[in-house]
């Protein structure tokens, strides 16, 4: 890591440093804590992002928990591949102490998967609404798709109360604009998830010029 405190240049639009991650990642990085471990702990992308190895009883003071509570936090997310380690001994107590460094790129894919699979399970209850009518007993409210309704003689066998047909339009379209919802979830995570990969690109062409540099200067 470079310890040179360059000077800001004025009037220019910032570069985007190595490292440096935008609000609006910092945002879907927390919900991919909040989706995987609870709310408690979206907290641990404050410390984690655009940083590398932190120490894990920085992570535990920061989050007032225990080092073991912070610890099985951060084994969950390793187990996701969105955190890795490194271990160092310490010396004089004799335990080795963790690392971590957040995988921002992982975190990403992980969570434009996971809207996927949301957004699959919607349009199939969107589909499944618009395939055929459904019945509903307002006394237990118990809803059947017209298969069941047929087979109960459009009688509900639970209070013998006849099913009345069900509205489908307001749940369809509600399921509608949950979808819609997700697709510009989707599309924004994704935008993101290309971002990153682009900057993993960039850093390790940047490592190869480098080494092509050294080689060169050596003969
Ligand atoms: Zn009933």
């Amino acid at each position: 890591m470079s310890k040179e405190k360059s000077k800001k240049p004025k009037k220019e639009t910032p570069k985007p440093k190595i490292g440096e991650v935008d609000k609006r990642q910092i945002k879907l990085l927390k919900s991919v804590i909040e989706d995987l471990i609870n709310k408690q702990s979206v907290e641990i992308i404050d410390l984690l992002a655009g940083k590398k190895n932190v120490n894990e009883f920085a992570i535990a003071e920061k989050l007032k928990l225990t080092i073991n509570q912070t610890r099985n936090i951060l084994y969950k997310l390793s187990d996701f591949g969105l955190v890795s380690f490194i271990r160092k001994k310490d010396k004089r107590k004799g335990w080795y102490i963790y690392f971590w460094t957040l995988d921002i790129f992982q975190s990403l894919s992980l969570l434009e998967e996971k809207l996927k699979n949301k957004l699959k399970v919607l349009e199939t209850q969107s589909h499944n609404r618009t395939q055929g009518r459904h019945y509903l007993c307002t006394t237990c409210s118990i809803e059947v798709n017209e298969e069941t309704a047929l087979l109960n003689d459009f009688i509900c066998p639970e209070c013998e109360e006849v099913y009345e047909l069900s509205d489908d339009s307001e749940v369809i379209e509600h399921i509608g604009k949950n979808i819609d919802k997700l697709k510009r979830e989707i599309i924004l995570v994704s935008e993101e998830r290309i971002k990153q990969e682009e900057k993993i690109g960039k850093e390790k062409q940047r490592k190869i010029n480098r080494a092509e540099k050294e080689k060169q200067l050596k003969r």
